[in-house]
């Protein structure tokens, strides 16, 4: 009987493959077995973020002094490993973002990343509204992730969206970008963040105004708690 549900399920498989084969979401081309998320050629070509511990800390440091603030790979606009960031945010791909963070998280356990021995993986929250609407929350899929390689427990109680922002992309200048975003966040559960070492996590980090909000609603409510940044990719040229 087993055997007849082994065989149904490979043969439930196969099918899916035959209509529904995995595709790179990079260039597209059908995924081999074993490969996930992208085909090795897109893997190796990945514009992975030069190992630096802190390729991002000046981003933040005139706003907070974060513990260390890591990307994993650079975000380029129109390039062809931009569409990840693009598939897990706009077409559902929370598979993709959880192997995304999977791979993100064994790098910043071989390098020995301050991130591993962080008390808390915080996803930068979505609005209700949005998170409703789309379903689900990269940032947090990403944490999860994460997660699963560092061992770094994922809380997503503790901080909320409680103002509806414009798309940051509509912003023109750096100003505005950090004007749009001020008071979006709220700490709703001080008590589980006091004194320990949090990481926010996001999808794509641009001017870090948006980050940097988050951390200044957290140190603002809980004062004593040390905050890192770990960002699935940055943009590498910042405008404005
Ligand atoms: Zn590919």
């Amino acid at each position: 009987m087993r055997t007849l549900y082994r065989h149904i399920a490979e043969l439930v498989r196969g099918i899916k493959v035959l209509f529904f084969p995995e595709l790179c979401l990079v260039c597209g081309r059908k995924l081999s077995d074993g490969e996930r998320v992208m085909c090795t050629r897109c893997r190796v070509t990945m514009p992975l973020t030069i190992r630096s511990a802190d390729d991002l800390y000046r981003r933040f440091d005139n706003h907070f002094e974060p513990v260390c603030a890591v990307s994993f790979f650079n975000y380029v606009h129109g390039s062809a490993h931009s569409r990840i960031v693009l598939g897990i945010k706009f077409h559902g791909q929370r598979r993709a973002a959880v192997e995304m963070g999977r791979w993100f998280g064994r790098r910043l356990r071989e390098e020995g990343s301050p991130v591993c021995s962080a008390d808390m993986l915080v996803p930068l929250p979505l609005s209700r509204g949005r998170a409703l609407e789309r379903g689900f929350n990269q940032s947090e899929l990403i944490a999860r992730g994460i997660g699963m390689e560092t061992g770094v427990p994922v809380e997503t109680r503790a901080v909320a969206r409680v103002r509806y922002s414009d798309p940051q992309s509509l912003q023109r200048s750096r100003t505005d970008r950090f004007r749009n975003v001020t008071g979006v966040f709220a700490v709703t559960r001080p008590e589980l963040l006091a004194g320990r070492h949090i990481v926010i996590v996001d999808d794509v980090v641009t001017t870090g105004s948006t980050v940097t909000s988050c951390a200044t609603a957290i140190l603002e409510a809980v004062p004593d708690c040390r905050i890192s940044v770990a960002a699935l990719s940055a943009v590498s040229s910042i405008r404005g």
